[in-house]
């Protein structure tokens, strides 16, 4: 069997698939691993994160793992809000810090997003 990559060619969220790196798991099959975000910005905040690596959302060109990824957020965000927000940061210039596509689940604010609770 092959070596694994050390650590420094993986990114922070295989390291977390690895357990390398300890998180918060809500959820985790053989293709999605879910965590809960280390700095949230909502009273829930979640990622949910393909085991298959892509840098950017926008690198997944696949149809249908790309509806996939996107149904798995929403049955994730079903099991922790009735309402929620998601969100993709694509690329540095949108705020994407983390090169490894993942999906952001917002949710749990009392007056909506816009509030501070
Ligand atoms: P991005 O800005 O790339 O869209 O989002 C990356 C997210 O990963 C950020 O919201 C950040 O707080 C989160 N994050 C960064 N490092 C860790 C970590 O070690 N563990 C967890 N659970 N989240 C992390």
């Amino acid at each position: 069997m092959d070596k694994p990559a050390p650590a420094a060619q993986r990114t922070l969220f295989e390291r977390i698939i690895a357990r390398e790196i300890p998180s918060k798991v809500v959820y985790e099959d053989e293709n999605y691993i879910a965590i809960k975000d280390i700095a949230p910005k909502a009273p829930i905040h979640l990622l949910v994160i393909p085991k298959r690596v892509t840098a950017r959302v926008d690198e997944i060109t696949d149809p249908l793992e790309m509806g996939r990824l996107w149904l798995k957020a929403t049955e994730i965000a079903r099991e922790h809000a009735a309402d929620y927000r998601l969100v993709v940061n694509c690329g540095a210039g949108g705020g994407q810090m983390v090169f490894h596509t993942h999906i952001h689940i917002l949710a749990g604010w009392k007056d909506g997003p816009d509030s501070d609770t």
